[in-house]
């Protein structure tokens, strides 16, 4: 099935100053996120007259039913990816339009119908695909540029990675036309490798780096959006979610997990791009190896073990390599032996 959640997407240098206008008069309630919202109350300060909850910080049942929107007939999300997953699940549980001010360049939540949940004891629980209104994205180049330059160099490393697993799932084309469209436009993510991704270019906010925010934001969204199982996430992913499972690697954030799980996935399917993709990662401060994620030699059975289950649980259409996982890991643990 082909779904996508957003009716409108507007990324521009003065993108708040239409808010007013699409509200309209009707009756509102805002979630704050802690860190970003002061960026955008400074630049709109109106916002500010608004009923509003603050965000917890983990997107669970508990935190969606706790926000009480009194009314309201639309909910607009600011924040970052937790958060905008919390307000999907508030939005199609109160049967309200949401529109989304994402104040980082690092995930694709904004334009994806579905959130993952996790409990309350912050274990991952489930992700949940539903109809959801999104009435507009807003992101403005005064709040993103302005973010911490981490979350959008690992938000590009992970929109890469849905190149890589889509065409790992589906191959280069395919007859079904939402999965061939979902090819098309993950092949524009993996674009994103030949950018400058340094801190500098993305200050400095030029055409590249408005490219690649695109897509991190909106563009890696439609993939799955469009291909469904057929782009979905693959091996990579599941590595980073066996990695997590390691309190070493809580320090480093999604898409430099998801990195690592890239030279895994593409290692296991022998493909020529493994050399460029490691040196990518190192040029933008990825981790590439074990070590570096905090891991030892000891650690491999057990993460070798993680990894084929996370894979059984996705269905992914090839059984996995056990032995030769195996040995991806153990050549990945160091970087000395190269
Ligand atoms: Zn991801």
């Amino acid at each position: 099935m082909i779904r996508q959640a957003v009716l409108e997407y507007d990324h521009a240098e003065d993108a708040l100053e239409r808010l007013d206008e699409l509200i309209a008069g009707r009756q509102v309630h805002v979630l704050r996120g802690s860190h970003g919202y002061p960026v955008v109350e400074r630049l709109l300060p109106s916002i500010e007259a608004y009923p509003g909850t603050l965000f917890a910080g983990e997107c669970t049942d508990q935190e969606a039913d706790r926000v009480d929107l009194d009314g309201a007939d639309v909910l607009i999300a600011v924040g970052g990816g937790k958060l905008v997953d919390t307000a999907k699940l508030i939005a199609v549980r109160n049967g309200v339009p949401l529109i989304v001010i994402p104040t980082l360049a690092s995930n694709c939540a904004a334009f994806t119908p579905l959130s993952v949940v996790y409990r309350d004891d912050g274990g991952y629980d489930r992700y949940d695909v539903f109809r959801v209104v999104i009435e507009r994205v807003i992101v403005d180049d005064r709040v993103i540029h302005s973010s911490p330059y981490d979350y959008y160099r690992t938000g590009v490393i992970d929109t890469v990675a849905k190149f890589y697993e889509a065409r790992y799932l589906s191959g280069d084309t395919s007859d079904d036309a939402g999965v061939d469209a979902g090819l098309a436009l993950s092949k524009q993510c993996h674009r994103l490798l030949a950018l400058e991704l340094t801190e500098t270019a993305f200050r400095s906010y030029g055409e590249e780096t408005r490219y690649a925010v695109d897509h991190v934001l909106a563009i890696g969204g439609a993939v799955g959006g469009f291909g469904d199982a057929g782009t979905r996430v693959a091996i990579a992913h599941a590595v980073h979610n066996a990695l997590s499972q390691f309190e070493t690697t809580h320090a480093f954030l999604h898409g430099d997990k998801v990195g690592f799980g890239l030279l895994v996935q593409e290692s296991l399917h022998r493909s020529p791009d493994v050399a460029v993709l490691q040196a990518w990662l190192e040029r933008v401060g990825a981790p590439t190896t074990l070590e570096t994620l905090g891991l030892d030699e000891v650690d491999i059975p057990k993460l070798v073990e993680a990894v084929v289950k996370e894979t059984t649980l996705q269905q992914l259409p090839e059984p996995i390599d056990y032995d030769y996982l195996k040995i991806i890991f153990e050549n990945l643990q160091k970087t000395v032996y190269r």
